[in-house]
């Protein structure tokens, strides 16, 4: 993989979590070394703030634990996400596993009892329905 590759921001150590924390992962940093990465906060870039009431997907909505429907700016990011990727020509992506923006495959049911189904997060959708090969930080393997 040439890249450049879209990463969440959270996963090169951005501190844009929800409750105000990221952690640089080893091995993208190692990906970086070989190819140019791109990083982006969704959730961050459709204007919420950090920290921020943790979030789940609910069907097509979002919903923060308070009850407060933040699907509107789920999608703005997402869209300003692909926007970035698009004008970088990423072709693939690494996001952060779970998330209800980025996650790839799994994500929380909605319920906020930490249990998993299938799914992806807002962004990591609308990624891959543009063509974007999109995996969790788990898979960086198959991109190297
Ligand atoms: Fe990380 Fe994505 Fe959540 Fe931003 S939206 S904190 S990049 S998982």
């Amino acid at each position: 993989m040439k890249g450049p590759i879209l990463v969440s921001a959270c996963l090169i150590g951005r501190c844009c979590r929800y409750d105000g924390t990221g952690k640089e992962l080893p091995e993208l940093l190692r990906l970086g070394e070989r190819c140019r990465l791109v990083p982006v906060c969704p959730e961050c870039l459709g204007g919420l703030p950090t920290p921020r009431p943790p979030a789940e997907r609910q069907g097509n909505r979002v919903v923060n634990r308070e009850g407060e429907d933040v699907t509107e700016a789920y999608r703005r990011g997402a869209e300003q996400a692909l926007r970035i990727a698009l004008e970088h020509r990423c072709t693939a992506a690494v996001l952060k596993e779970r998330s209800p923006s980025c996650g790839a495959g799994r994500i929380y049911d909605g319920t906020f009892r930490h249990i998993l189904t299938a799914g992806d997060g807002v962004t990591a959708e609308l990624l891959r329905k543009n063509g974007i090969t999109v995996v969790g930080e788990s898979q960086i393997h198959t991109l190297l």
